[in-house]
């Protein structure tokens, strides 16, 4: 919150808005819908001098977060978060505010991911689709990751400009967040961050939805594959089986944009 707040502070059109990726769905925190019976709890809640705008964020934040934990509790847990998808919800909110817009006002936008939990290859196909729409738009991703390194966010960094950053001590978070995050990238040309990380540029089988170094990839619609088989079962092209199978290395940049 302290870090939400410094960036509303750094300048009056600074806005910004939170979103949970949890197991099994994603949440708008802030900003709400305007709800009349909220506003005057808050309204109520609120009237001892402090900033408006920080302190109304900060209360709905905890809120909707006590909310989410508190309905969560009986369903089943699974390691992972639904983080393309959350992604996807922060798109098409950017994407709506740059339309309703001033004319004359030039947005420039960001999506921060803080992330605790394991990456799943499950979702490599909808992430990379989010993250080659963030590329496309000039929207920049950082990551801020707490646990284990992420694979996925180190490509999506890679792609979109942003900074990957794997916290050395999360007892420090706040300051990392200011330091490294904060800066909008305009003025991080200027700082010595942290060096970029080794990108794992794997792909995710599209059979198995596994990680793998090296494959096999459709010649036609360049669908990445753990076993040969003689149809693609994405696009139903047959292979003649005799012909040696192609094999790929790792695959570039430009083949993962065009598939
Ligand atoms: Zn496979
Ligand atoms: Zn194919």
């Amino acid at each position: 919150m302290v870090f939400a707040n410094s960036h509303l502070m750094m300048n009056h059109l600074n806005k910004i808005a939170f979103i949970a990726a949890h197991s099994n769905a994603s949440h708008f925190l802030y900003p709400k819908k305007k709800n009349d019976s909220v506003d005057a709890v808050i309204d109520g809640e609120l009237n001892d001098g402090k900033y408006e705008l920080f302190d109304r964020m900060n209360y709905l934040v905890k809120e909707e977060i006590k909310d989410l934990v508190l309905n969560s509790m009986e369903v089943e847990f699974e390691n992972d978060s639904l983080i393309a998808g959350a992604v996807s919800m922060a798109l098409c909110y950017i994407h709506r505010m740059e339309k309703e817009a001033q004319l004359d006002v030039q947005m420039s936008s960001r999506i921060l991911v803080v992330k605790a939990s394991e990456d799943n290859p499950a979702q490599y196909m909808n992430f990379m689709n989010t993250i080659f729409s963030a590329q496309k738009l000039n929207i920049v991703i950082d990551a801020c990751i707490l646990d284990n390194d992420s694979g996925l966010l180190q490509q999506a960094c890679d792609i979109t400009g942003g900074v990957y950053l794997k916290v050395p001590q999360p007892q420090g978070l706040l300051q990392y967040l200011l330091w490294v995050y904060l800066p909008d990238p305009s003025t991080r040309e200027r700082l010595t961050l942290p060096p970029r990380a080794q990108v794992d540029y794997r792909a995710a089988c599209f059979c198995h939805r596994s990680l793998i170094d090296i494959g096999y990839v459709c010649s036609v619609c360049l669908s990445v594959f753990c076993t040969f088989s003689p149809i693609c079962s994405t696009c139903q092209t047959t292979f003649k089986i005799n012909a040696p199978p192609k094999l790929m290395r790792k695959k570039s940049k430009k083949s993962l944009a065009s598939s």
